[in-house]
């Protein structure tokens, strides 16, 4: 392990800085306290701020040593979810419903981190934009900051972020390029019968019987209509109708959720699911309407930004410590707008270590007990600094 001696060196601070991000959560659009803080801690490093992308983003500005035209951005979410903590150890959330369950306070943590190291060593040329984002979990912070123009702003050649992965081992990177994680779509069917009286049923077109056609229906995408060599998930998680034990519900409304892997198989699935519930609801002579709306995207790391993304994941932990055959998430992630803006790559870093849930085991990531794992603050920070003195060398 070849962590950054300054980096290890300012450990414990990283640690109080996450505590205390730990103990404030807060939820999209509102980080206003953990913004302060970033701002704060940023211009005491000597690194210039800007405010305001996507309402409550942060990013710092900082050149190296030699002017150069070479930039870089690297980003971290600051928001929590709105859950009620079950840890009882001192910095537990202070906040009732809310809580860092995604480690987010942690990736905020590793990014002042190798901001403050790298403000005070500049051993590299060019310019490093520090970009902390809002709402990363459901409300698409990093769109809102693209949108507000963060690479009109700061027009990076390339963008790299980072997560925490309870399921490996503390200290160990998984880095691949292509998908790594799932575009994740929601949808709504509406199916519309004839309403009727219970006793008679053949003088209506009941929406719940055809409704349970459209829900095996529909399972055909993924086991029948998708190749076997690619992924999909079509999951139903609502049925709706109904208000009387002797009524035919004239309507009954359906709703789910897509993840795919892979865009081309994203749009075909919404054709399946738009077809089938159409021609499935005409077959029993109910009539249907869907809506599908898209959410983040697939989270495709550009092949060469991954590749450097391994050099470096490699030069802090060593080669045993980096794992490049793992599988891709069905999860989702807004760092895929970037991506999408932007070459770059997305890496997981091991989380686990001795925290654990009742259980004995780590915690998933949006567990009542998670925490984030303290041991790896100064890894990623390390990784992020190692990254951008081999990307912008002097
Ligand atoms: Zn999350
Ligand atoms: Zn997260």
């Amino acid at each position: 392990m070849a962590v950054i001696e300054g980096i290890q060196a300012i450990h414990e601070e990283m640690k109080s800085w996450r505590h205390q991000i730990h103990q404030h959560p807060e939820t999209a659009f509102e980080e206003i306290a953990t913004g302060d803080l970033v701002a704060e801690l940023l211009e005491s490093f000597g690194i210039t701020i800007d405010r305001g992308l996507g309402r409550t983003g942060v990013v710092g500005i900082l050149e190296g040593q030699e002017p150069a035209s070479g930039k870089i951005g690297l980003r971290a979410d600051m928001d929590a979810l709105n859950l009620q903590e079950l840890n009882d150890f001192s910095h537990k959330s202070q906040c009732d419903g809310k809580m860092h369950a995604c480690g987010h306070d942690g990736h905020t943590t590793m990014l002042l981190g190798a901001a403050k190291y790298l403000a005070a060593t500049k051993n590299f040329k060019g310019t490093v934009y520090f970009i902390f984002q809002p709402a990363e979990e459901n409300e698409g912070g990093a769109h809102e900051m693209i949108k507000d123009g963060l690479f009109d702003k700061f027009d990076v050649d390339a963008v790299y972020g980072m997560h925490n992965w309870p399921s490996y081992k503390e200290g160990v990177f998984c880095v691949k390029g292509g998908a790594l994680m799932a575009a994740n779509d929601r949808f709504e069917i509406v199916i519309t019968g004839k309403g009727g009286h219970a006793a008679m049923p053949h003088l209506a077109v009941d929406s719940i019987a055809v409704a349970t056609q459209v829900v095996q229906a529909l399972q055909h995408i993924a086991s029948r209509q998708t190749s076997p060599m690619h992924s999909v998930v079509v999951s139903i998680t609502q049925i709706h109708a109904g208000d009387a034990w002797n009524v035919l519900p004239e309507e009954c409304v359906i709703r789910g959720s897509i993840r795919s892997l892979d865009p081309e198989v994203q749009k075909k699935t919404w054709k399946s699911i738009e077809q089938i519930s159409a021609k499935t609801a005409e077959a029993y002579g109910a009539s249907s309407s869907c809506k599908i709306h898209s959410g983040y995207p697939v989270t495709i790391n550009d092949k060469t930004a991954a590749s450097k993304a391994l050099i470096a994941a490699q030069k802090v932990v060593g080669d045993d410590n980096v794992v490049t055959d793992f599988e891709s998430t069905m999860g989702s992630e807004d760092f895929s707008f970037m991506l999408q803006a932007k070459p770059g790559a997305y890496v997981f870093l091991g989380n686990a270590g001795e925290h654990t849930g009742p259980d004995g085991s780590p915690c998933m990531l949006h567990n009542p007990y998670y925490d984030f794992n303290d041991q790896i603050l100064p890894i990623g920070a390390s990784y992020f600094v190692t990254l951008i003195e081999q990307e912008l060398p002097l």
